[in-house]
């Protein structure tokens, strides 16, 4: 039986159920919030709150498990998110992995190998400490590897987290979930950049190809073997969910169902992109936009229950659980 760690302890991959594959809860940055703490962070238990009425309403609404991919860089905290995990029904599975669009925090400046700490790359370490030993001293085990790369592409420090998710990768078989930047296809450069590590594409899940329009371009990123992330439902600011929806359902009529992967990449709160802000500018910008709006909308577009259920449970359920 293959199990799939969650922040309560491992679940059958075959239990998952309807999955969210890439959100957020909490985003934060505790080094900024510790001296300017921002004002929409209403404390850890009125948050916490908040967070699991998002989950316990989600669960009424037929999710059954939420990836939070929230790894370090964008303020992982298991603590907080074990007491999220222990008031819902709603499986969490974290991840490990670093997120940085350009450079790495001054610490990785001095570890590493030929640097002044003359060491093994840490990040390598870390990512496969999470996975095979938990994080930090939780007893929370991360099942996925986070990396990204944007608009500067694989700047030299993301080419030492990505090098580091290889490694991972191919110490432990997990699968490796990336951030993209469509405008620039960086989804093409990670593939390349896996490829050249030997990382198998079918263990790479390119993450954000919802943000594009580009049928070419995703069919090319699916075609070498991965799956994709149709995962920002509800981030109008940078494409419509009309066109979003547009692309699903183009795609299911091509075939490709068994690639594609549903979610948000929403969260409870964000200090980057703060609540105020995003219920201002992207209203349907939340964990239950694909249930209340996105599923009776590609329904009515002819999409089947079967075809739902290969993207939210079935797809989900192998890039969880990676290499056998
Ligand atoms: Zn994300």
């Amino acid at each position: 039986m293959t199990t799939i760690e969650t922040v309560r302890g491992p679940v059958a991959a075959e239990d998952l159920g309807v999955t969210l594959t890439h959100e957020h809860i909490f985003t934060k940055n505790p080094e900024i919030e510790q001296q300017w703490p921002d004002p929409e962070w209403e404390g850890e238990e009125p948050m916490i709150a908040k967070a699991v009425a998002v989950f316990q309403t989600l669960k009424a609404k037929g999710i059954d498990t939420v990836v939070d991919l929230t790894v370090p860089g964008l303020g992982r905290y298991i603590p907080r998110i074990q007491k999220v995990a222990a008031a819902t029904d709603v499986n969490i599975v974290v991840g490990t992995g670093f997120y940085t669009f350009k450079d790495l925090p001054t610490f990785f400046n001095t570890h590493g190998p030929g640097l002044m700490v003359d060491g093994p790359e840490p990040l390598t370490e870390f990512f496969i400490r999470d996975i095979t030993e938990g994080i930090g001293d939780t007893g929370v085990k991360a099942q996925l590897i986070k990396i990204a790369t944007d608009e500067y592409g694989i700047t030299e420090g993301v080419g030492r987290v990505m090098s580091a998710a290889a490694a991972a990768h191919h110490e432990t078989g997990r699968t490796i979930s990336t951030h993209t930047h469509v405008e620039h296809f960086t989804g093409r450069d990670q593939q390349a950049f896996f490829r050249n590590a030997g990382v198998p594409l079918e263990h790479v899940l390119i993450g954000h190809c919802g943000d594009s329009t580009d049928l070419d371009y995703l069919k090319e990123i699916m075609d070498n073997g991965s799956t994709i992330g149709l995962d920002r439902f509800g981030m109008e600011q940078v494409l419509r969910d009309s066109d979003r929806i547009d692309m699903l359902v183009q795609l299911v009529e091509e075939g490709y169902e068994d690639r594609l992967t549903l979610s948000h990449d929403a969260g409870v709160f964000s200090i980057n992109t703060p609540p105020s802000w995003r219920s201002r500018v992207a209203p349907n910008w939340h964990h239950a936009n694909i249930s209340d709006n996105i599923l009776p909308a590609i329904r009515e577009r002819g999409v089947s229950e079967a075809s739902i259920s290969q993207m939210m449970v079935t797809n989900a359920a192998r890039v969880l659980t990676g290499r056998k």
